[in-house]
């Protein structure tokens, strides 16, 4: 196709089909990735980072030893922008917003975990009852599109959540420990024995959700567990800069 057929046809379709941007869903012209204000107010964490928790490291507090996993990075600090983005994610099941997300964590992926051989990609499971009442589960849309990025197997049914516990982010620290203690599974041990194992989720707060399935990961088997999440909760929102360096 030439460039002119090629530009008649994407502005065609733009026309029809208008894309929006994944993050607020307000509309983008033919070149925008994500809109003006969004791209004004996403913050990328860039290094330095804590090699441990991923939050930048003026704002890392996390103690030696308080993590099983062995890292954790993320490409944004969960602010207004990004925020927009998981709650599309979360509750209308937007498929840009997991393309956005899911592409932005295979770049960091890529440029922290390069020493590291990845076997095989999950997700964080949801309660059976979540998942129904929800219609599908954030955590693998992103799991999935990390792998199909990153060229990795993905397997969505590895961990499995048979207990019902409460929403963790209504609770405190300590709660939130407690409310994930035993309520996570490994469902296929088979696929993880003496693997790295690259976990995925929407948003890092506390941690002890990625650490509880850490933790049965490594207790079935795995070699080790590196995590990765859309977002970072940072103490002070700031994140790093307003420009990734990936
Ligand atoms: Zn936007
Ligand atoms: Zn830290």
């Amino acid at each position: 196709m030439t460039s002119i057929t090629k530009r008649v046809k994407n502005a065609a379709l733009n026309a029809l089909f208008p894309r929006r941007c994944p993050l607020c869903g307000a509309f983008l012209s033919p070149a925008e990735r994500i809109c003006g204000k969004c791209a004004d107010n996403l913050v990328y964490i860039n290094r330095p980072i804590c090699g441990r928790c991923g939050r930048p490291i003026f704002d890392c507090d996390c103690r030696p030893g308080e993590f099983c996993f062995e890292r954790s990075v993320a490409p944004f600090s969960y602010t207004k922008a990004a925020r927009s983005g998981i709650h599309r994610l979360k509750f209308d099941k937007k498929a840009s917003a997991a393309a956005f997300f899911a592409n932005m964590m295979a770049s960091v992926v890529v440029r922290e975990y390069s020493d590291y051989n990845i076997h095989i990609v999950t997700s964080v499971p949801l309660h059976r009852d979540s998942e129904t009442k929800r219609g599908y589960n954030q955590s693998q849309l992103l799991a999935s599109g990390v792998a199909r990025a990153l060229e990795l197997r993905v397997d969505n049914g590895i961990l499995i959540k048979p207990v019902k516990n409460s929403v963790q982010h209504s609770l405190s620290r300590q709660e939130r420990v407690r409310n994930v203690r035993d309520v996570y599974r490994v469902a296929r041990p088979d696929l993880i024995k003496n693997r790295t194992v690259l976990l995925c989720d929407d948003v890092m707060t506390t941690g002890s959700t990625l650490n509880e399935c850490a933790k049965v990961l490594l207790e079935a088997g795995a070699a080790r567990v590196l995590c990765v999440t859309a977002c970072r909760v940072c103490e002070s929102n700031q994140g790093g800069m307003k420009r990734a360096v990936i």
